[in-house]
């Protein structure tokens, strides 16, 4: 089912915690829904669950507004962070909850209750544990049975707030390829909410990147990484180093010294060039890269990450070398940039692939903020 929310926003009081959100969701897609803390994320799955009321706007399912549909008629799946089972109930009975609790009309025969259960359990890879208590089970088997649960009373939609959010990070990875194997099973129409960028990379269907109220920008992961629409989304969705720079007549320079990338089409003033880590290089400092000194290093993982301080503020970048070379502090090394991203003053922005000077013109999308 079609998911659409039209110029959704919700006040507490003053402070408002969603600005005018407009969002559709396919039918079968998976939507990551990732900001940080407070960005409004569980609001406005609240909302669309029917749990609080939108002060203006509208959230359709398919053709119909839900203004006035309960969270029962909604029928919709929840998994939260702490949805706490019922503590007192063995996993098939919580599992078996949702349908128990229909009215006579509505509910199953208990065989069929039995049969639907049994299926679920398989399904979350917990068949055998049917007769357990939550409390002798891990942390994450417990939302994988939470995720049985919701799964029960055939939502038409799943929404799901940092399901892993307190599990180990391990646990959390597993359950993550996990849970995409399941959607493309079961073919839910999924929001999954969370804070976490590499989840969202790795589940999503297409991400909606929210920050203060708003989203910021909705793409395909490719997209959001790729080409993020705003500084704060650059350094929110992967790694990333901010430099400043100034640009003049289509050039971006560093210190006045003029990087290789044309800016053509850019208003002059001060701007921020950003780059990733594993998108340097560091050569032997001349005449075409740019240059600076090596301030720090660590390891991460199966790199070298290297600090390289540059021009006249000390701007320091992060940038990824080999690990076994190790390299020598206060050392000068040169850089060079394989992508990059310039945001100029009025936030458009500039991509640039493989050093190439003929940069990807990307208009300033429509989540853009005005
Ligand atoms: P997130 O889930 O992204 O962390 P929330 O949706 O929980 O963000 O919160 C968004 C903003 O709304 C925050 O500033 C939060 O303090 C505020 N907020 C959320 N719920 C309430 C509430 N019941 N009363 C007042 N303010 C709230
Ligand atoms: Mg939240």
């Amino acid at each position: 089912m079609d998911i659409r929310v039209t110029g959704l926003t919700k006040s507490y009081g003053v402070s408002p915690a969603l600005h005018g959100i407009d969002l559709e969701i396919k039918s079968g897609e998976l939507l990551g829904l990732l900001g940080p803390s407070g960005s409004g994320k569980t609001t406005l799955l609240r909302i669309i669950a029917g749990l609080e009321r939108p002060t203006t706007g509208t959230v359709f399912f398919g053709a119909d507004d839900t203004a006035g549909l309960t969270v029962q008629e909604r029928r919709v799946g929840f998994v939260f962070q702490h949805y706490a089972l019922f503590r007192h109930m063995t996993v098939a009975d919580n599992v078996a909850y949702g349908l128990r609790v229909r009215p006579r009309a509505k509910r199953p025969a208990e065989a069929e209750i039995v049969r639907r259960v049994a299926e679920l359990l398989d399904l979350v890879q917990l068949g055998a544990f049917g007769q357990r208590y939550p409390s002798q089970l891990s942390g994450g088997q417990r939302q994988r049975v939470a995720l049985a649960r919701a799964l029960a009373v055939e939502p038409k939609v799943l929404l799901l707030d940092e399901p892993f959010g307190a599990l180990d990070a391990k646990v959390r990875k597993d359950l993550r390829s996990w849970l995409r194997t399941i959607h493309d099973k079961t073919g839910h129409t999924t929001i999954f909410v969370t804070h976490d960028q590499d989840e969202a990379l790795e589940l999503s269907d297409r991400i909606a990147v929210l920050e203060k109220g708003r989203i910021d920008q909705l793409g395909v992961p490719d997209e959001i990484y790729d080409h993020p629409a705003t500084p704060f989304i650059f350094g929110f969705i992967g790694e990333s180093s901010r430099v400043p720079v100034a640009i003049s007549q289509g050039r971006i320079l560093l210190d006045g010294t003029a990087l290789p990338f044309n800016a053509d089409g850019l208003p002059d003033g001060p701007a921020s060039l950003f780059v990733r880590p594993h998108d340097v290089t560091p050569v032997e400092p001349g005449a075409s890269s740019l240059n600076g000194l090596i301030v720090a290093q660590r390891r991460v993982g199966a790199t070298r990450r290297l600090e390289v301080a540059l021009g006249t503020q000390g701007t320091v970048v992060e940038v990824d070398t080999p690990s076994l070379r190790s390299s020598e502090n206060n050392k000068p090394v040169g850089l060079k940039l394989l992508n990059a991203a310039v945001f100029a003053g009025n936030g458009e922005a500039r991509y640039f692939r493989g050093a190439a000077t003929e940069p990807v013109v990307v208009r300033p999308s429509a989540f853009q903020r005005a």
